[in-house]
Order: C-alpha cells, then structure tokens, then sequence
C-alpha cells in the first residue's frame, strides 16, 4: 500500500480505539501486516496508556509507520481535575468533537473505583439530577466509554491495580445499550485491563426491553436498578421515564433476571425529604421487594442549585433504613463522596459552551 503517512486529517483517520479486539485484528489485516500485532497494540493503548505508535517499541518500525497513516488513537483529553477533601478526583474531559464529559474516581470504597459517563448528559430527567437537566446531547462512543478508564487510570498511575467500574456517572447506559456493553467487553479483554465482570456495576432507570437483553449477555455486570419511589404516581413523578417503564414492569423484569448469574440486584432509592422518606414508603417498599433476592442501597439526596428537593436529616435516613433491616431487607446507606467538588451521584453536569444540535442549530437562525 502506498505511503499515507500522516497524508489524512485526524478525524478521517480508523479509531483503533473503538475497536474491540477482533475489529483491530481485522484492521491490522486490512493494511497487509499479521492480525496477532493487533494484541501488542491492545496491549499499549489499555495495560500502558500508550496511544502514540511511535511508542510501541515492541511493533517493527514500518508496522509503526503504516498505522501511522490510517489509524488514529482516540482519546479523552483532561481538561480539569479537581480533588475533594475526601480524595475523591473528579475529570472533566474533552471528547474528539469538543463535546464535554465528567468522570470521577473514588478511592479507598475500601476498592478504588472509577464512575463513569455513557452519554453526554441524559434524557431521563429525573426530577432530582442535574445531568437531566442538560437533556442528552449524545452518546458516547463504546471507545469513549472504556476511555475513561484508562484515561484515568492512567493519570493515577494505577493501570496496573484492581479497581471497580461503575456506570453511574453521566446517562442512561441501558439508553445506549450496544455501546456499553461493547465497551464493557472491550474493558474485559484478557490482552487490555482484562476488568472482570464482577467488578463492574451497571446502574439503570430500568429500560425494561433492555433488561430484559441484559439478562441473555455472556458478560453480565452487577445490576443496580434506580427506584426511588413506591407507587406509580410518586415514581411518575420523579422519573418520567416510569410513564413508559413503570414501577410493576421493572420489578417483574427484576423477578425474572437471572439470579444463578447475578445473584443479587440492588436496588438504589434517593431519599428525599417529605416526599419519599416516610414510614409508609419504607414499609411499601418492605412489600414490593419481599420476594425478590436483593440489597437497597439508601442515598441521601445531594443538594444542588436547581434541584427542588431537600435531603434528609441523618435521623430521618437511619429510621428509614431501620425498617428496612427490621423486616430482612439487606440496606446500605450510600456514603456520598466528593460533594465539596460537585462529584457526587446526580451533581455531574457540564455547563457553559455544552449546546445540543437542536440549540445550537436555533443560535444559528
Ligand atoms: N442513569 C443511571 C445512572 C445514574 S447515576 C440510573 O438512573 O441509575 C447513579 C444514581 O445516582 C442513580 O440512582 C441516580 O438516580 C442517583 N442520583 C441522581 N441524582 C442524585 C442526587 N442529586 N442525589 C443523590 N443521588 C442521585
């Protein structure tokens, strides 16, 4: 093949970095060089963070310079990072369009854990989160998504640690379904960060078509299932998105998953004081759950400008917890991390220049 070094502009180029392993296989063939280099490259970009290919020492150089050509290495650059009084890092990154995303890194659960985004902003609208207040922008790319890991593992210089994932930071993962779970099979990859399945936790709205896919993948993450309410109309109005995926259907879809593989849901439930931290929620909920093999993970709202809920007292959140306990539910109450920068569950949101297509097509007229 002729020459083409450096002769296309970047966004022109194949994104290696989307690729799962047999794609780049198949890519490294497509340009006359043996498809096993392309588990030396997999190895660079997500065991070394290496994403330049005159780095990849152990590739001869005409390899090197032939990838050169066709190919780019999309990644997420770090545009800020701030620290929490806790030590919890949140990242905010600029994707290859300029679209902006936030990552967070939470260490010492006693794991280190990344949360990380699968959209840019979400449509689900929750009543209590800011990222529904962006709307959706778009989703992110499979590439992008596992990016995030090795971006940040990277910059902590722990890509060679154990560590958690959990898609719990900005959208809907079950909202951008085949993305996701190839960027889960990409992290999983024995020749990158070969992440185990176990140590990922997927945390939905509960997309009930896309449950139910869920529970059919060979790589099946923990499964967390945001509730938050325990009757239609409460949930109604928290989640919009109940109106299509109510309360009975996801619970149903719960029932029937797969509790050989997954053998226990959690079930997450924001409290939200005076509107679903009673007595009676707590004990509805004791009913609705009763005969489903789970955990309830208790969090307190995090307060935000723009968000017209209050979290509860302590008190409030203990009693409610007790109940919960007091009739064998297994509860936890979520320790909110790095609250002081804004890197808590709900309080990610990117703001300023971030338009969508739709707004930015308006500013035009
Ligand atoms: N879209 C996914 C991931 C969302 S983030 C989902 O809905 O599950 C993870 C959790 O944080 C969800 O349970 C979400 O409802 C919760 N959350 C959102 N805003 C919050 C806030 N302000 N305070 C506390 N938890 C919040």
């Amino acid at each position: 093949m002729p020459n083409v070094r450096n002769s296309l502009a970047p966004r022109a180029r194949a994104d290696l970095a989307s690729m799962d392993l047999p794609e780049l296989e198949a890519a490294i063939a497509a340009i006359g060089h043996p498809a096993y280099h392309a588990r030396q490259v997999y190895s660079w970009i997500y065991r070394k963070g290496v994403t330049d290919f005159e780095q990849m020492t152990n590739l001869s150089r005409p390899l090197r310079a032939d990838l050169d050509g066709p190919f780019r290495i999309s990644t997420p650059r770090v545009v800020d990072k701030e620290v929490s009084e806790d030590g919890t890092v949140k990242f905010l990154l600029e994707l290859d369009d300029g679209r902006q995303i936030e990552s967070v890194f939470i260490p010492d659960t006693p794991s280190q854990t990344f949360c990380i985004s699968t959209q840019v902003g979400c449509a689900m609208k929750c009543g209590f989160c800011l990222t529904g207040k962006m709307g959706l922008m778009r989703n992110l790319t499979a590439g992008e998504i596992a990016a995030q890991v090795r971006v940040l593992a990277k910059d902590l210089g722990l890509l060679a640690s154990k560590f958690n994932i959990v898609l719990m930071g900005m959208g809907e993962p079950l909202h951008n379904y085949e993305n996701t779970m190839k960027a889960l099979r990409m992290l999983n990859d024995a020749q990158g960060l070969a992440v185990s399945p176990r140590r990922i936790t997927l945390s939905t709205v509960g997309v009930v078509p896309a449950l139910e896919r869920l529970a059919n993948e060979p790589l099946m993450p923990n499964l967390a299932i945001s509730l938050h309410a325990t009757t239609e109309d409460q949930r109604d109005a928290l989640v919009p998105v109940n109106r299509k995926y109510g309360l009975a259907d996801i619970l149903e879809a719960a029932r029937r998953f797969p509790a050989k593989r997954r053998n226990r849901i959690t079930f997450e439930y924001v409290l939200l004081s005076g509107v679903n931290d009673t007595p009676e929620d707590a004990r509805r909920l004791v009913r609705l759950l009763g005969d489903i093999r789970c955990k309830v993970n208790l969090i307190p709202l995090n307060e935000a400008a723009g968000i017209n809920y209050r979290r509860p007292s302590d008190a409030r959140v203990n009693a409610f917890a007790a109940i919960l306990s007091k009739h064998g539910l297994t509860v936890s109450v979520r320790k909110s991390r790095g609250r002081d920068i804004r890197a808590a569950c709900g309080q990610l949101i990117v703001e300023g220049k971030q338009k969508s297509a739709a707004q930015q097509a308006a500013a035009l007229l």
